[in-house]
């Protein structure tokens, strides 16, 4: 069975737990998008040129250090606005989308532009300061220093450039359908996810 659910929205909104949650539920594929972008964004900070960093990319790439600093998701949503970058990762995303089992793809342009054709699209949103107080919460727990303002700031900033770029900006698909997280519990939003697969599924 080869079934594409696309998980689209801005950062911090959710997309990851659900997407996680969504393919362990139904044994699906998980592909986290934004780490191909983060993995460019982090070569780029080591001194390496966007675009033949983007081409050379391998899947190994993903699972070196930690990419889940606030300076290389800054670094990634930079990258991420030069087309021959976003050109070089399409058949990595496309292919792991037609895995046999079926896959779940998170980004920002997967039900747009990387898989046009899903069976399901999902849009996860919640407002900026919501989405802010869980970034900051992950990275506290996580050691970083950042103040709440910072991270506000970082979630603002990458916000307005993955929305206003040319190539592929952060927009729901006509029809995706919508799932804002603001006053959902991580569980809440979970259930919703999966009623919306259920439902297409038939
Ligand atoms: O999802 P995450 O926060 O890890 O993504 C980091 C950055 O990568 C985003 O801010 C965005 O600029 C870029 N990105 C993208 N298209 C995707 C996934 C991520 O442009 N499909």
């Amino acid at each position: 069975m080869r079934i594409t659910i696309a998980i689209d929205g801005p950062a911090a909104a959710g997309k990851g737990t659900i997407s996680k949650a969504v393919a362990a539920h139904f044994g699906f594929a998980h592909l986290d998008t934004g780490l191909l972008y983060r993995a460019v964004g982090a070569k780029v900070l080591a001194g390496q040129e966007a675009i033949a960093a983007a081409q050379a990319l391998v899947a190994e790439d993903l699972d070196v250090g930690d990419l889940r600093t606030p300076d290389v998701a800054q670094a990634a949503s930079k990258v991420a606005v030069v087309p021959e970058v976003r050109a070089a990762l399409v058949d990595f995303q496309r292919s792991f989308a037609q895995r046999a089992g079926g896959a779940v793809l998170d980004g920002r342009d997967i039900g747009t532009v990387i898989c046009p054709e899903a069976d399901v699209k999902l849009f996860v949103t919640a407002s900026a300061e919501v989405r802010a107080t869980r970034r900051f919460k992950e990275l506290s727990d996580k050691g970083h220093a950042d103040t709440f303002e910072d991270v506000l700031a970082d979630v603002k900033a990458r916000d307005e450039r993955d929305m206003n770029r040319a190539e592929a900006p952060l927009k729901p698909a006509e029809d995706a359908v919508l799932i804002d997280t603001s006053e959902l519990t991580a569980e809440q939003a979970i259930a919703a996810a999966i009623a919306e697969i259920d439902a297409k599924r038939g």
